[in-house]
């Protein structure tokens, strides 16, 4: 196996865990048409094993596979995590999924982004709770909790002004204004159905208040990412991580949370805490999935044409010269 990437030169890191190629931390494969990548970290893309070094190999990935961790799944590709190792599945039939621990990754990242914020708050306000209690004498407990609280309230808010950054600026189709638009303004945002986008999104313009602009595509689920990661920062929404993620799996995965959702007229503000919960875990799912069932297509073209399977056109005829120069280069005496 080659140690760098043959599509930008950057080292692949990692020792290849279970797939024995000895390099790659992240590891596609595919075992119905006997595919194997290592994934480069620097630019994602999917470098293919050479032939005579897949198929025992595929075996043992497949096994780690099935003893990891579910981290997002579609139809086509599934993102398992298994020791340090991160496996992509791909091209299989039906997922196997437990709703639960699905949610617990990406919850236990936020609960460390959270205490960045809330602990150097809190213990600041500790030492001011001391100083107050021994000027007036007060309850100690009280303080403490009262500062807690608006440490939390202080995180929250943070993220409700996180900016939202379009691909392009946002006119209000009602007053004309350019929105300058926050995480908190999504709160009045509504999922809508439209045809042609998998995610269309009703915002209202935060200085007249009217219905000003319909967000489809990448900038839809970048908006509603943003704004779902505030309204679901609450300390009580957390409660409801295991309900929302069955929530999705009863919808069929995140394209059918999706649709259920854009169904209702309901904001973003409105619709029950674990609904909404669903909803953030969903967007989130999709945009990972979709990520890589697009490198995964541009990866198994190349692997075609690689195992003589189709003739190929100009443009991977020229991938593929440089895969089979980097080949070569990395054998010393071939
Ligand atoms: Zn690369
Ligand atoms: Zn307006």
């Amino acid at each position: 196996m080659y140690r760098t990437c043959a599509f930008c030169d950057a080292a692949l890191r990692g020792d290849g865990g279970p797939s024995g190629l000895g390099v790659g931390q992240r590891v596609a494969f595919d075992e119905w048409r006997g595919r194997l990548w290592v994934v480069c970290p620097a630019c994602a893309r999917w470098n293919l094993a050479p032939l005579d070094e897949r198929l025992e190999r595929i075996e043992a990935v497949a096994r780690a596979a099935r003893e990891g961790r579910l981290l997002a799944a579609s139809p086509q590709v599934a993102l398992i995590r298994w020791q340090g190792y991160e496996l992509v599945r791909v091209g299989q039939p039906p997922r196997v999924e437990l709703a639960g621990w699905r949610y617990g990754e990406r919850l236990r990242a936020r609960e460390r982004e959270r205490a960045k914020v809330v602990v150097p708050l809190t213990l600041a306000a500790v030492g001011l709770g001391i100083a107050a209690n021994v000027a007036v004498g007060g309850s100690f407990g009280v303080f403490i909790w009262n500062f807690g609280r608006v440490a939390d309230a202080a995180y929250v808010a943070l993220l409700g002004n996180r900016r939202v950054t379009l691909s392009e600026p946002l006119l209000c189709e009602a007053c004309g204004s350019v929105m300058s638009l926050r995480a908190r303004h999504l709160r009045d945002g509504r999922l809508t159905h439209e045809a042609h986008a998998d995610l269309a999104l009703l915002l209202r313009c935060p200085s007249c208040g009217g219905e000003a602009a319909l967000l489809t595509g990448a900038d839809a689920a970048l908006a509603l990412r943003r704004g779902l990661t505030f309204l679901n920062a609450r300390r009580a929404a957390r409660r409801w991580a295991e309900t929302a993620a069955r929530e999705v799996d009863r919808a069929g995965g995140p394209e059918g949370l999706i649709r259920e959702a854009s169904r209702g007229a309901a904001t973003l503000d409105s619709l029950r805490p674990e609904r909404r919960l669903a909803l953030e875990i969903a967007v989130d799912e999709l945009a990972e999935v979709q990520e890589l069932e697009r490198q995964w297509m541009d990866a198994e073209q190349i692997a075609q044409i690689a195992d003589g399977m189709l003739t190929a056109t100009p443009e991977v005829d020229d991938h593929l010269r440089r895969l089979k120069a980097r080949r070569r280069a990395d054998q010393p005496d071939g």
